[in-house]
């Protein structure tokens, strides 16, 4: 057999195929040329400075909308666009996020329930990166349970009337289109909204202690005027959203790993260069401990990933298997953040490691698109046939 490679210690590269690895190679290098010298300082700052030039280079090299098909989409594989979430949460679960909301939230509305003018019109200038997407669907006072939303939509002649209030809307400041849910006399509808209507404006939200490099908003909608063909046609009631949520949840079991990756990489470093009592910290057993349980659940957790990808690409996945997925491995790789940073001693809570930044980012990676608990009841209720949601 191979010698063994630390960095690819199950061999799961033997998984991916040629084009899977030109792939990954092209969106990792572009992350290290574009994000990890800088990632840290606008982490600091709580900013993400050129966030549109940042958009248009995404666009070129293919990874908005990626794993969708027509409208100058990429049409990866499953596969596929899991490594570049991989490589981008690598560098930081901020640019992951951008590009999730982007590819697998707003696009994936639009291309999965829009009409045909409606794909035309949006979906070739948001994989270009020209414009960028939000996806409000979380409000002030309903996030794991949506059914309760309050903004609502109602007809006026043959227009729409939106009004209502969504929260933590990433991207929301920057998106020139919005996708929105609200309630309608015929249940819960999409609209696809242009952020510069009347009466639509996205405040940021400040203080964030997590996902520092990602803009995340409030949308505001004062009686927003639409036209009646500003419904996406395709869907009724919270199969709509749940149907992106699922896409999106799915980047996140690859992308979570990535952050994983990154510090468990930083912890393996330091370990083998940190001396204490005359020896590398790595050469002491309790240190090598960690190493080993971090790789496994690293390994592990990508192994899962590429089985959920290939079931995707085989439509075959079901949504209770995405809930496996981000359950275990954000979950893990919050773990394997926190094991990283004892590791590094109080260097670990420095910003000049990336470990602390990537544990603090999965605080927010662990709670939205469904929290640890939510998918703990999906697979509690399809264990055991009984739901206990309410
Ligand atoms: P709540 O639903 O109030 O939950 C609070 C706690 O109660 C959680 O631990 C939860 O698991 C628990 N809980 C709730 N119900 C139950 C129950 N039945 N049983 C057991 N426990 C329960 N939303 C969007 O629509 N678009 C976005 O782009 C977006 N981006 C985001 C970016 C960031 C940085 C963050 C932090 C959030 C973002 N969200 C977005 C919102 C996110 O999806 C919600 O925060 C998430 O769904 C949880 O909702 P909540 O915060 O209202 O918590």
């Amino acid at each position: 057999p191979p010698a063994f490679d630390p960095a690819d210690p199950l061999g799961l590269d033997d998984l991916l195929d040629p084009e899977d690895l030109a792939v990954r190679d092209t969106v990792r290098s572009w992350a290290a040329d574009r994000v990890l010298p800088y990632v840290a300082d606008w982490y600091e700052k709580g900013e993400l400075p050129g966030i549109r030039e940042l958009a248009r280079e995404l666009g070129s090299i293919g990874a908005l909308g990626m794993s969708l098909t027509g409208y100058g989409c990429a049409g990866a594989s499953s596969v596929q666009y899991g490594l570049a979430c991989l490589e981008l949460e690598a560098a930081d679960s901020g640019i992951r996020s951008l590009v999730s909301v982007q590819g697998s939230l707003a696009m994936y509305a639009i291309h999965a329930y829009g009409s045909e003018e409606q794909k035309n019109e949006w979906l070739p200038r948001m994989a270009s990166g020209e414009v960028i997407g939000c996806f409000g669907l979380t409000e002030p006072d309903h996030g794991s349970d949506p059914a309760g939303m309050r903004t609502f939509a109602k007809r006026d002649g043959e227009d729409w009337v939106l009004s209502g209030r969504k929260m933590w809307i990433t991207n929301g400041s920057v998106a020139g289109v919005a996708v929105v849910w609200a309630r309608t006399e015929d249940g819960i509808r999409g609209f696809v909204v242009p952020t510069d209507r009347p009466g639509f404006s996205a405040p940021e939200i400040k203080h964030k202690w997590s996902l520092r490099a990602s803009v995340t908003s409030e949308l505001v909608l004062d009686d927003v005027r639409l036209p009646a063909d500003a419904v996406l046609p395709g869907v009724t009631g919270l199969r709509g959203p749940l149907g992106c949520l699922s896409h999106a949840r799915y980047g996140i079991v690859w992308g979570s790993m990535g952050a994983a990756r990154a510090s468990f990489e930083a912890a393996l470093e330091y370990a083998r260069t940190r001396e204490q009592f005359g020896r590398p910290i790595g050469g002491f057993q309790l240190t090598q401990a960690k190493l080993a349980d971090m790789a496994v659940e690293l390994h592990k957790g990508i192994l899962l990933a590429h089985h959920l990808g290939r079931r995707m690409d085989a439509g075959r996945l079901r949504p209770e298997q995405i809930s496996l997925g981000k359950l275990n491995n954000v979950r893990e790789a919050i773990e394997i953040c926190r094991t990283a940073r004892t590791i590094l001693g109080a260097n670990g809570i420095s910003l000049e490691y990336p470990v602390m930044r990537h544990a603090t980012n999965l605080e927010s990676v662990l709670t939205y698109e469904g929290t640890v608990e939510m998918h703990q009841l999906v697979l509690g209720k399809a264990l055991t046939g009984l739901d206990a949601f309410r």
